[in-house]
């Protein structure tokens, strides 16, 4: 029996495990003993493992914090690293989102595309590698995630107590071809308390409801005498408007909403606001403040005028985002969201950011920072994952890499590989979550035999 056929044998099974699968309501819930994230988690683990352990593989249970299951021989160990968790159904499904429903030749439900399929494939990868009976010098190791979703808590678990690591992996919780790149992330809030008196003071201030998402949205109250709310209301200023209020007037402004991951595609309606703002006599430090996030950060998307700007061949520019801003009379705090290049380190752009922000005054309050992840295209991991994704699809494959980050980095050495193919549909978080049957069929194939090139 070959590879294929070992695969396509499963096919039944795999259907109806992935049905059992999506029926478990696997959304993060608050811990309870022995469910570190909610009982529906906790039942989706125990449900693969019972597969696994049902299909003669070797599977642990580690802590209820993530799982794995394995098969082969040798010293090194080759990792398929997939998740089980899901986000929750949200409204506008036509289907029963935990119905695994199988309807024109496509399993509709939460967790179907996203991770739930690839990884049901991915078990039943490894079980057809064994039914072929293939010689593998490297163990082949299905990680089971239970928090991707919500943190990666599960991988850190796993890696802070002993989990062993693989020489290489892949993650079919991305897209194909192959993502061998994905830009360090840092998350910081900055905060800057101010006295303000005379006439034009800030009232309330803010905009932005995520760091990653550029905002559409952001306003201002402004005290004021009612003749400049007058001459404001009589010529605002593009994408602005402006009322009267009883002591002043609302300044709003407008933008549009883009992915934090390319800001270049939006326009930071807060970038928009404090730039129109700084025609306004504010006195003292809040007028500093305004005046420096006009000038550092105000529409601009590359980091530029904070002294961050970078690039790379083989990721392009550094991006920023301005992504949220809250203030009152007193205070405001801020984040910021920047990307940067592959090839590139936190040093060389962190201490900038930061260095302008505290030379104005302003606060780190909370930094969260992902370093990136770079695997080159030489590299035997990248290259055999081109090899078997251009063999079975006859497809172009060339790798990519994005600004966002995947599941890839929870583990070292792991890349993102699948499981959505160029010009796919992508549902994934959204309503009607489905993949196809032959898709779905397509990539348990990928996966065994990227599997086996790995583990032979
Ligand atoms: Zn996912």
């Amino acid at each position: 029996m070959t590879l294929q056929e070992a695969v396509s044998a499963r096919q039944e099974e795999l259907l109806r495990t992935l049905q059992e699968s999506i029926r478990i309501r696997s959304v993060q819930a608050p811990a309870e003993e022995g469910c570190p994230y909610g009982p529906g988690v906790r039942r989706c683990l125990d449900h693969a493992l019972e597969t696994a352990r049902g299909l003669g593989l070797k599977a642990v249970d580690m802590d209820h914090q993530a799982g794995w299951c394995e098969y082969g021989e040798g010293e090194e160990m080759v990792a398929v690293l997939g998740h089980l968790d899901v986000v929750p159904e949200g409204d506008g499904w036509s289907f029963d989102p935990f119905g695994g429903e199988i309807r024109d030749g496509k399993v509709f439900g939460r967790g179907s595309m996203d991770d739930k399929g690839p990884t049901v494939a991915a078990l039943y990868a490894l079980a057809a590698i064994r039914d072929a009976g293939l010689p593998l010098r490297r163990r082949i190791r299905l990680l089971l995630g239970t928090n991707e979703e919500t943190g990666s808590q599960d991988m850190k678990y796993y890696r802070a107590h002993g989990g062993e690591l693989p020489v290489m992996g892949f993650t079919p919780d991305g897209e194909y071809p192959v993502i061998n790149g994905e830009k360090g992330i840092v998350n910081m809030t900055f905060r800057r308390t101010y006295a303000q008196s005379g006439a034009v003071r800030i009232k309330r201030i803010g905009g932005g409801s995520a760091p990653n998402v550029v905002p559409a949205h952001a306003r201002a109250e402004i005290v004021c005498p009612p003749e400049l709310a007058e001459q404001w209301m009589a010529a605002p200023a593009e994408k602005l408007r402006v009322s009267e209020t009883a002591d002043g007037m609302l300044v709003e402004a407008e933008g549009v909403s883009a992915h934090g991951a390319s800001p270049q595609e939006g326009e930071n309606a807060l970038g928009r606001l404090v730039r129109a703002l700084t025609a306004l006599p504010l006195a003292e430090d809040a007028g500093a403040a305004v005046c420096f996030l006009a000038e550092k950060l105000g529409m601009e998307t590359d980091g530029a005028a904070l002294g961050a700007a970078l690039r790379d061949e083989v990721s392009g520019p550094l991006t920023l985002n301005w992504g949220t801003l809250e203030g009152d009379d007193t205070s405001l705090s801020l984040t910021v969201n920047f990307r940067y290049p592959v090839t590139k380190t936190y040093e060389d752009c962190g201490p900038a950011v930061r260095a302008a922000f505290e030379g104005a005054g302003f606060t780190l309050e909370r930094e969260v920072h992902k370093p990136c992840l770079y695997i080159p295209q030489s590299s035997e991991l990248v290259q055999t994952l081109l090899r078997v994704y251009a063999e079975k699809t006859g497809l172009p494959a060339a790798p990519k890499s994005i600004g966002g980050g995947t599941y890839a980095k929870a583990i070292p050495n792991v890349v993102a590989f699948g499981p959505i193919f160029p010009g796919d549909e992508v549902r994934e978080h959204k309503p009607d979550e489905f993949i196809e049957v032959d898709k779905l069929m397509k990539n348990a194939q990928i996966i065994a035999e990227a599997m086996y090139q790995l583990a032979k």
